[in-house]
C-alpha cells in the first residue's frame, strides 16, 4: 500500500483510551500519512460521498489495539534463544554477553537484528527499545543495526550500551574468589572499549545528524550505574538534556547488584538511587530496567523525581533475579513500562507472555485484595512504553497519534467467547491471534507474515550465520563450565548477605 493513500481500517472493535475495555468499540479508523486521521462509524460512506480515494483493510472479527512497545530489549543475543536452562544472572552474563565473544561479522549483526525484530513484530510489538552492545565497537556494526530496522519497518529507539568500569569490579566477591588467571574471562554487560569513546562517537556521528520524524530514533544507554563513573553519568545527563533524549539503564536486577551498592556506596547510604540523584540522572527522561531489589525509600525517590521503571518479568524469573515490587511502584505512582529483555533469558520476544507474568507476579506478591492487573499490564505494554520513550503520540488509538496498530483475530479460540478483550489479551492470548501489524501507517505484518521483506530470504540470512555463532557459543560454554565452582562460591556469599529486603520466593 502506498503511504500517501489513506487506509480505512473498517468494521473492527478497537480498544480506545476511554472506551469499553471488555468488548471494545465498534468503529472504523482512517489512517493517513502515517497517523490516525479519524475514528468513527460509517467512515467508508462518508469518504465516498466526499469523493475521496482510500484503500480498505477489513477488520471484521478483528480487535484493533495499539502496538506494544518493548521498552527493554537487546538485539545482541537473539541467536541464543533456547541455549540455556537454569542459569543465575551472573552465570548467564558470561554465556550471553558480547564482550565474551570474538568480533562478529557485519552479516551476523544484520541477521540477528532482523530475526529479533521479526519476532517482536510477529507478537504485536510496533516499537523496540534496543539497548545494543557492540563489542568491540565498530561503526559499521551500528550502521548494520540501523539499516536492519529501517528495512524491516519496526519503530526502533536505539541506544548503545556503554560503561567505563570493568565488569569484574562490579560484582561482589568476584575479584577475590576467582584465581587471577581467570580474570580476563569475567567481562560482563558492557566493557570499557579502550579504542574508542563510544559516547563521543555517538554524539558526533549520530546525534548531530538526527532526522526529525524518523522511525529509528536514539536514546542513551549507560549500562548500569555501578559500571559507570560519576563523570560518565554526568556526561550522560548533559547529553540527554542537549539532545532531548530518553535514557535507559539497568538497576538492581539481581541481589548481587543491590549488595554491590551497599558495599561500594556507603556515602550514598548504600543506594544507587541516591547516588544517581546526586549525579543528576533521575527524572522523567530516565528509565530503570528491572528495579527488582528497590527499597521502599528508593521507590519514594523515583516517584518524587518522576523516574520511570521498565519491568522484565520473563528474564527476572528465568535468571532467578527475583520478583519486582510492582504493586509498591504502582501505589507510589511510578510510571511502569514492560520489556522482554534478552532473547537468551526471556527467551521470547512476546509481550503477551510478559503481560501475563507481570500480572501474575503482582497477584502472588500481596495476599491483600488489590486492583485489576490486566488493564495495568496492558497499560504498561502500551502507554507506559510510550511514556518511557517520551512519545505521547504512541501507545494509544486516538486522532493525531501515529498509526502503530495491531489487528487481533477474534475468531481465535482465545477469544471465543469474548468476555473481556483486555483480560483475554493478557491471560489467554499467547501470540497466535496477531494477524496484521501496522507501523507508522504501513502494513508490516499481513496475515501473520512479513510484508516488508521476503521472510524466507530473511530466515536464510539468519541460518547462514548460525554455524559460526554455534561454534563460538560452544567454546564459551565450555569455558564457563570450568568457572562454575567460583561463580557458585560468590553466589552463595551474595545470598548469605543482608541487603534489607528479599525478592526471591523461597517457600521456606
Ligand atoms: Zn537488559
Amino acid at each position: 500500500m502506498n503511504n500517501n493513500t489513506p487506509i480505512l481500517i473498517e468494521n473492527g472493535r478497537a480498544l480506545l483510551p476511554d472506551g469499553d475495555p471488555h468488548q471494545g468499540e465498534r468503529c472504523d479508523i482512517l489512517v493517513h500519512a502515517g497517523a490516525i486521521a479519524e475514528i468513527g462509524t460509517g467512515l467508508a460512506a462518508k469518504l465516498k460521498a466526499e469523493g475521496k480515494t482510500f484503500e480498505t483493510l477489513d477488520a471484521t472479527d478483528r480487535l484493533v489495539i495499539p502496538g506494544f512497545i518493548n521498552a527493554h530489549y537487546h538485539s545482541h543475543d537473539t541467536l541464543a534463544k533456547g541455549t540455556m536452562d537454569e542459569t543465575p544472572l551472573e552465570t548467564w552474563r558470561l554465556l550471553a554477553l558480547p564482550p565474551q565473544y570474538p568480533k562478529r561479522s557485519r552479516a551476523e549483526i544484520r541477521a540477528r537484528t532482523l530475526i529479533g525484530a521479526l519476532e517482536c513484530l510477529r507478537s504485536g510489538m510496533t516499537t523496540v527499545q534496543d539497548m545494543v552492545t557492540l563489542y568491540p565497537f565498530d561503526p559499521e556494526h551500528f550502521e548494520a543495526v540501523v539499516e536492519a530496522y529501517e528495512e524491516i519497518g519496526v519503530r526502533a529507539v536505539v541506544a548503545l550500551q556503554y560503561a567505563d568500569i570493568r565488569g569484574i569490579e562490579t560484582i561482589p566477591f568476584w575479584k577475590e574468589i576467582f584465581p587471577a588467571e581467570y580474570h580476563p574471562y569475567l567481562s560482563t554487560a558492557a566493557e570499557p572499549d579502550k579504542k574508542i569513546d563510544q559516547l563521543a562517537w555517538f554524539e558526533d556521528n549520530i546525534l548531530k545528524q538526527q532526522k526529525p520524524d524518523a522511525r529509528v530514533t536514539w536514546a542513551l544507554g549507560p549500562s548500569a550505574p555501578e559500571r559507570c563513573t560519576r563523570a560518565l553519568i554526568e556526561r550522560t545527563a548533559a547529553l540527554a538534556k542537549t539532545y532531548d533524549l530518553p535514557i535507559f539503564t539497568h538497576i538492581y536486577e539481581s541481589k548481587g547488584m543491590a549488595l554491590q551498592a551497599r558495599l561500594e556506596y556507603p556515602d550514598h547510604g548504600g543506594s544507587l538511587i541516591r547516588r544517581l540523584e546526586v549525579e543528576g540522572l533521575l527524572g522523567p527522561r530516565l528509565n530503570l530496567a528491572h528495579s527488582v531489589w528497590l527499597l521502599p525509600d528508593e521507590i519514594e525517590i523515583l516517584a518524587r523525581t518522576g523516574t520511570n521503571v521498565v519491568i522484565n518479568p520473563l528474564s527476572n524469573t528465568k535468571l532467578k533475579s527475583g520478583i519486582p515490587p510492582i504493586r509498591a511502584l504502582q501505589e507510589a505512582g511510578v510510571s511502569i513500562a514492560l520489556g522482554c529483555d534478552n532473547c537468551s533469558c526471556s527467551d521470547a520476544q512476546n509481550m503477551f507472555q510478559a503481560m501475563k507474568l507481570f500480572a501474575l507476579l503482582v497477584h502472588i506478591s500481596d495476599p491483600e485484595p488489590g486492583p485489576d492487573q490486566s488493564s495495568r499490564a496492558f497499560g504498561a505494554a502500551t502507554m507506559g512504553g510510550a511514556h518511557a520513550i517520551a512519545r505521547n503520540d504512541l501507545g494509544r488509538i486516538a486522532p493525531g497519534a501515529r498509526a502503530d496498530l495491531v489487528l487481533i483475530d477474534l475468531k481465535d479460540p482465545s477469544y471465543v467467547p469474548l468476555n473481556s478483550a483486555t483480560r483475554q489479551l493478557v491471560y489467554t492470548e499467547g501470540g497466535r491471534g496477531v494477524d496484521t501489524v501496522m507501523v507508522d501507517g504501513r502494513v508490516v505484518i499481513s496475515n501473520g507474515r512479513l510484508a516488508t521483506m521476503d521472510q524466507d530470504a530473511l530466515l536464510e540470512e539468519v541460518m547462514a550465520v548460525v554455524p559460526q555463532f554455534r561454534e563460538d557459543f560452544a567454546t564459551i560454554a565450555a569455558r564457563v563450565e570450568t568457572l562454575k565452582p567460583w561463580i557458585a562460591q560468590a553466589h552463595r556469599k551474595i545470598w548469605a548477605a543482608d541487603v534489607g529486603t528479599n525478592r526471591l520466593f523461597t517457600g521456606r
